[in-house]
């Protein structure tokens, strides 16, 4: 099987100003048609190091793939260090030259003499069409090794990769296919689901079950290699089936699913409405549940009820019950939900009341302490959280929880 690694040119992804979101999608991009990434380096401006990272890279990898530095400015050196890895020169292609002064001229504008160097290419090599950008692409062979070099620019580096790198690869006549599809979870921690997958979590099988956690959202992916797309698109569904039945109504969606929009299709099937009532998520669930197109078929509407006045002028709760339990306090979060409930004259209410820090915590109630109620015709449920992490974290984490304890009301 072909193994490819990748080169990300430019000193923006080593100052930290820029992420290398352009290796992220190469990575899934060359999965998909079977050639799996072995390495990724990251290089500067500098033109040594860049020749230094394409030979680790080729020594790595079949196909090396190289992004950056395509520019026609001084610091734009990859042209440069692919002849020099090719030991060969840079030779100008009148069509290449032709190509980037139409594309100025189409702008309105006639082509800075600077920008012939993106018209050269190394000796041997091939150009690859960039439809949308003034730097072409560079195909080079050498030592049995194919390598690519594409611009920085995300935009013009994926158009390239569908059009140009895809097909190449596709024609080279990958002999296997990889599938990759996430199972999401919420509710149990990373240990506790690995030791329920057990043998299916095992390094070296295929389907290969990979696990990555954000804000206590476990996904799973499901890296199914086969002959062909079918065989391992059969066997990549074959897993999901046996982890749902593990896992059960920890599971709450698949691939890049996310628990409001989880909730919200539950809400839309069921024809129910939902309400909201935040303390210290701020109306961080109202703006989850928004964030889906189509839920104002199942969200009502929400309050932000951050003072204790708020929450007994806008809601009606009593202040003597703030005065005996406190605003953060399983009495005051059910309060709310029932109150939200009632007002908004919806089938269900969220209501969230605790200390997302990183002041205001107490011996008796620390930072973390969150309350979660969720109302309905027959009841109201109530959960205590002790949630660790900064503020945002907290925020987040009782969101989803309670989001997700809507859910599983949902599921009856
Ligand atoms: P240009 O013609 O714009 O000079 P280039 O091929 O020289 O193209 P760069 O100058 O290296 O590309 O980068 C252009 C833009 O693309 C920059 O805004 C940079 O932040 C972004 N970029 C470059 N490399 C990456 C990467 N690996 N991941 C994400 N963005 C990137």
């Amino acid at each position: 099987m072909a193994k490819a690694s990748i080169v990300s040119i430019g000193n923006e992804l080593l100052n930290g100003h820029t992420t290398d979101t352009n290796a992220t999608y190469i990575c899934r991009q060359l999965l998909s048609v079977g050639v799996p990434v072995v390495s990724v380096y990251a290089v500067g401006d500098d033109i040594s190091k860049i020749v230094e990272a394409l030979k680790r890279a080729a020594a790595d990898g079949d196909i090396v793939i190289a992004t950056g530095g395509l520019g026609p400015t001084d610091d734009d050196l990859t042209r440069q260090a692919f002849a020099e890895l090719l030991k060969t020169e840079l030779i100008l292609d009148e069509r290449l030259l032709e190509g980037i002064r139409e594309l100025f001229k189409r702008r309105g504008w006639s082509m800075p003499e600077r920008n012939r160097v993106q018209a050269c290419i190394p000796k041997g090599a091939e150009a690859i069409e960039n439809p949308i950008g003034t730097a072409p692409g560079i195909l080079a062979k050498t030592k049995g090794r194919i390598l690519f070099a594409l611009p920085g620019v995300p935009a013009e580096m994926k158009m390239m990769v569908e059009n140009s790198v895809l097909p190449y690869l596709r024609k080279q006549g990958s002999s296997e296919w990889t599938v990759i599809k996430k199972v999401r979870c919420f509710g149990a921690g990373e240990s506790a689901i690995a030791e329920k997958l057990g043998d299916l979590m095992r390094r070296g099988r295929n389907p290969l079950v990979n696990c990555t956690v954000d804000t206590g959202v476990i996904s799973l992916h499901v890296i199914a290699t086969a002959k062909d797309k079918q065989q391992a698109e059969v066997m990549a569904e074959r897993d999901i089936e046996q982890l749902r039945a593990i896992l059960g109504e920890l599971v709450y969606g698949e691939d890049d699913q996310t628990m409001a929009e989880a909730v919200g299709r539950e809400l839309a099937r069921q024809r129910k409405t939902v309400a909201t009532a935040e303390s210290c998520t701020g109306g961080l669930v109202a703006k989850l549940i928004t964030d889906i197109a189509g839920s104002s078929d199942y969200f009502v509407g929400g309050w932000v009820t951050y003072s204790n006045k708020a929450k007994v002028e806008r809601l009606g709760v009593s202040q003597e019950l703030i005065d005996k339990y406190g605003a953060v306090s399983e009495q005051v979060a059910a309060a709310m939900a029932t109150a939200a409930k009632r007002i908004a004259g919806s089938d269900f209410a969220i209501a969230i009341t605790g200390i997302a820090g990183p002041g205001g915590g107490t011996e008796q109630k620390p930072v973390g302490l969150v309350y979660v109620g969720v109302s309905s015709d027959n009841d109201c449920q109530t959960e205590r959280l002790m949630l660790s992490g900064s503020r945002e974290m907290i925020r987040m984490r009782a969101a989803l929880s309670a989001l997700n304890m809507l859910r599983l009301k949902l599921r009856g």
